[in-house]
């Protein structure tokens, strides 16, 4: 997606503070945080929404999850963490390229 400002960092087009990388994933510092550790945690294939996320591509979907996880290890997050997608404008997604916010370092209500 030429436009889509995560592909951008994902190509090295924008600058962003990367902390976690593999072959199928980014993770990079949200760049307006609302937590002491926010983190976006993003597959490098474009896909909009967590519903756009292939239905068979469950290799994907689990690789995203312990993506997260093993970035809270990689940050050294102890004391937990808050994993959160918004999935469509009504739940407040604004950028739309799938990805997940990992929250630490603040008491959370549920
Ligand atoms: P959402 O509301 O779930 O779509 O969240 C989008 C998130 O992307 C927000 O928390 C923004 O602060 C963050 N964001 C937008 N542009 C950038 C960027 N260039 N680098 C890092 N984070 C960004
Ligand atoms: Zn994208």
């Amino acid at each position: 997606m030429d436009d889509c400002i995560f592909c951008k960092i994902i190509r090295r087009e924008v600058p962003a503070e990367i902390v976690y990388e593999t072959d199928e994933l980014l993770a990079f510092k949200d760049i307006s945080p609302l937590a002491p550790t926010h983190v976006l945690v993003v597959p490098k294939s474009h896909f909009a929404s967590l519903d756009d996320l292939p239905a068979d591509n469950v290799d994907l979907a689990g690789k995203l999850l312990l993506g997260i996880r093993d970035t809270a290890a990689k940050l050294g997050i102890s004391g937990g963490y808050k994993v959160v997608t918004n999935c469509g404008e009504a739940a407040g997604q604004v950028v739309g390229h799938l990805h997940f916010h990992l929250l630490a370092g603040k008491k959370f209500t549920p």
